[in-house]
């Protein structure tokens, strides 16, 4: 029976509910006829997939596929050419910012693993345990969260930013690859860069985890760029948004929820500045990946746009944006894409494939 007190106080709109309205009016207009088939994989249960873990000495890879997973990097259609040829659907800022389009096959981070269970099948994963060091044999994650880490193709002897890092899922992706000669993991929020140092210590031998290898540290990472310019070979902006699905589900710290209202309404020029200052922390020749788990064109194409343009302005800083359709006909059997974004790449819910929305977007610093 539902307490009186409680139902007196409810809100007569959820946030939950409010999410949905809005998302029915902008990504009505945003993805036109895809967005019914989208709103009812978002309105259902997700997918997971389960990264796995290569510093534990359980070989869990093994019974997950006697359970009927497969891990989706390594049996990825690493044959599919993609259409480079093709009549590009960039618009203005592609074509002035990036110059030529790249010809060659995406590189990508080696060693990481995730499996999932087949298209179609929504069994649930069983709980990691730890092997006899107490290390955990795999995280359970969105795999399309996966994606950004791959394409950021981290290389033996770089010096890595994860400038929005908590709660480490797409941290632990990075170290999967043991290549990282220096780890900067940051995230603004004391209390979620805590359960990140946890995540981290349940998954990571101490010996991978000293001042010499990474660093952890809790500041406002718009100020980035202040204090640490042209240094990283790498740099991840896994920014906060209206993380659609979380605001379809939860009213619990719901960004829709009405006390939030300034807060979401800044997001957009909150995310620029982490993507700015992101940019200014690469080195010239770095690589930079944008991503959000929103569908929202001004969450995603529009603030990568603005910040290519005022980078140049500000800073001179030339980027260009870098091609990933090899990634997507690469992982099209397990990952739905939007069709033709003019800027990035973006999975997007499907109930077969029940993951994301992912957006990505990856720039090289020119200069
Ligand atoms: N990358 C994480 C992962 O894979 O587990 C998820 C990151 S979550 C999408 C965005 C994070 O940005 C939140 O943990 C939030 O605390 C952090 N954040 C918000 N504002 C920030 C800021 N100004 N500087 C740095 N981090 C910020």
């Amino acid at each position: 029976r539902v307490k009186e007190k409680w139902a007196a106080t409810r809100p007569k709109y959820p946030p939950t509910t409010l999410a949905l309205q809005h998302f029915d009016t902008a990504y009505s207009a945003e993805l036109g006829q895809l967005w019914p088939s989208v709103r009812v994989a978002l309105l259902s249960e997700r997918k997971y997939g389960a990264l796995l873990n290569n510093f534990s000495h359980h070989d869990v890879q093994a019974d997950l596929e006697v359970q009927g997973c497969r891990d989706f990097v390594s049996s990825a259609d690493k044959e599919a050419q993609p259409c480079l040829q093709e009549e590009s659907s960039c618009v203005a800022v592609r074509e002035s910012d990036v110059g030529a389009k790249q010809q060659s096959p995406l590189p990508l981070s080696l060693n990481i693993k995730c499996v999932v269970f087949p298209r179609g099948d929504i069994t649930r994963f069983k709980p990691a345990r730890p092997d006899m060091h107490g290390l955990l044999g795999y995280y359970l994650m969105d795999a399309a969260s996966v994606l950004p880490c791959l394409a950021l193709d981290v290389q033996e002897g770089h010096s890595v930013l994860d400038l929005c890092a908590a709660p480490g899922g797409k941290t632990l992706a990075l170290l999967q690859t043991q290549a990282i000669r220096f780890l900067c993991v940051n995230d603004a929020s004391v209390s979620r860069t805590s359960r990140l140092r946890k995540v981290l210590h349940s998954y990571v031998p101490k010996q991978f985890l000293t001042d010499g290898n990474l660093r952890i540290t809790s500041f406002d990472g718009t100020k980035w760029g202040e204090i640490e310019r042209n240094s990283f070979d790498r740099v991840l902006i896994d920014v906060p948004c209206t993380t659609d699905r979380h605001s379809l589900m939860e009213d619990d710290n719901n960004i829709f929820s009405k006390s939030r209202i300034g807060e979401r309404r800044r997001l957009p020029q909150l995310q620029l500045e982490l993507l700015l200052a992101g940019i200014e922390a690469a080195c010239p020749g770095g690589e930079i990946m944008y991503s959000t788990c929103t569908l929202s064109q001004i969450q995603n194409q529009s603030v990568v746009e603005q910040a290519i343009c005022l980078s140049r302005e500000n800073h001179g800083i030339r980027l260009e944006v870098v091609d990933l359709r090899p990634l997507t006909h690469m992982f099209k059997k397990t990952f739905h894409f939007a069709p033709s974004l003019h800027l990035g790449e973006m999975v997007i819910p499907h109930l077969a494939a029940n993951f994301g929305p992912i957006y990505m977007c990856k720039l090289k610093r020119l200069t």
